[in-house]
């Protein structure tokens, strides 16, 4: 493998916010996009050109939108800006991942990851900045949550993706897309911020832009029961739940919104989720826990548990973080666990860490982001 940065290869310090009072075009909706535009005058079939210049070739100034009249593109220029989060690091791992923290207007930050494989790239998108959940295995969740983030900061994250990787315009072959998937496995629980959510993926879906298809989009959730319906309808995206326990009594300790929502009625939302039963299979997260889950017991409750949806199992090996009250199960445990969810009929492959060593694994993001600055602080 070539020489690879593990350093930050980009810092923009200090933050200064933008001077100035002009509207962010990124994150409306084509409605809203239009009504904006026709506020100033612009013709709607003006709103279309201009949706396509920001989503589909990725431009970020008005100057090169070339089939709009030099006036008018004068006028776009004093009024809007096309405006991404400001990246303050991008971090490059030796297995490829990339990571990358983002500065918003009033300051917050959160990380937003690229996982290359040979066929795809998956950009794993964070929700909110922090979390207002707790789940005792979860480095984010030690973290207040500090806001959720809008629809422009959400589809911003993989605009700077693209960016970084130079995808742009938006690839006509599906095939050869480097970034092809997107999965809400960041920072931040996103039905919890639902609204903002489905119009950053509503924006994303769009066919005249960056033109993901929604069997290339992953929305992951903790479990909050009445709003997995709502995915359906919304969005009809795929679905990953985290379940990480197969009793109640140790998904309690783990995933604390389980007291509210508890296993069964976590797995029947699941099997009522459009097309569960058919083609597409929802996915459970599984973090492997040593002496906590892991047991032969558990991975044969789980293909009881499971065995009635359309469902596959993705194992995790905890990643640890300083001060965690768990500890990751032995590869052998894993494989064994693997062996009989395997033999029971579902599908379950061991999702190897990628990124760890910059801190851009599951569970491990933001959390990075403070320790580097308190690090620095003390240099
Ligand atoms: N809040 C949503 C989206 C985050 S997805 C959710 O919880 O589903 C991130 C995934 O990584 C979740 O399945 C989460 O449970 C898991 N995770 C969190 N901390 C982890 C850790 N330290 N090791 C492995 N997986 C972890
Ligand atoms: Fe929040 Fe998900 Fe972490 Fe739980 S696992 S604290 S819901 S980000």
């Amino acid at each position: 493998m070539n020489a690879v940065q593990t350093e930050p290869i980009q810092i923009t310090e200090p933050f200064r916010g933008r001077n100035d009072t002009r509207r962010n075009l990124v994150g409306l909706s084509r409605d809203e996009l239009k009504a904006t535009l026709a506020e100033v005058g612009l013709e709607p079939f003006r709103a279309r050109q201009i949706w396509q210049w920001i989503y589909w070739h990725g431009v970020t100034a008005f100057a090169a939108m070339t089939n709009i009249a030099k006036p008018a593109r004068e006028k776009l220029a004093e009024l809007f800006v096309i405006e991404r989060p400001q990246v303050v690091t991008e971090q490059r791992s030796t297995d490829g991942t990339r990571k990358w923290l983002l500065r918003f207007p009033d300051g917050n930050e959160a990380e937003t990851v690229n996982i290359p494989e040979e066929d795809r790239g998956s950009v794993c998108v964070s929700s909110q900045v922090g979390c207002t959940l707790t789940c005792s295995f979860c480095h984010t969740g030690t973290q207040a949550l500090v806001r959720n983030l809008l629809p422009a900061e959400i589809v911003g994250q993989f605009m700077v993706a693209r960016d970084s990787y130079g995808e742009w315009p938006t690839p006509t072959n599906d095939a050869t897309r480097m970034l092809s998937n997107i999965v809400m496995m960041g920072m931040g629980e996103p039905l919890y911020n639902f609204d903002n959510v489905v119009a950053a993926l509503k924006i994303v879906m769009d066919d005249q832009g960056i033109a993901l298809s929604r069997r290339r989009i992953t929305l992951s959730t903790s479990g909050v029961v009445p709003m997995i319906p709502k995915v359906g309808e919304a969005l009809d995206v795929n679905l990953a739940v985290s379940l990480h326990a197969v009793s109640d009594e140790v998904r309690d300790t783990l995933v604390p919104i389980n007291k509210k929502w508890p296993i069964a009625q976590l797995l029947k939302a699941c099997a009522d989720y459009p097309g569960a039963r058919n083609s597409r299979r929802i996915t459970f997260e599984y973090a492997m826990l040593k002496g906590i889950n892991d047991s032969d017991a558990d991975a044969r409750e789980l293909v009881r548990l499971l065995k009635p949806i359309h469902a596959k199992v993705n194992l995790i090996p905890f990643n640890p973080w300083p001060g965690a009250p768990y500890e990751c199960s032995s590869n052998n445990r894993i494989h064994r666990f693997a062996e009989i969810v395997n033999d029971g009929g579902l599908s379950a492959p061991v999702r190897t860490p990628r990124g760890r060593d910059i801190l851009a694994a599951c569970g491990q993001l933001k959390s990075a982001s403070q320790r580097d600055r308190r690090e620095k602080v003390r240099l």
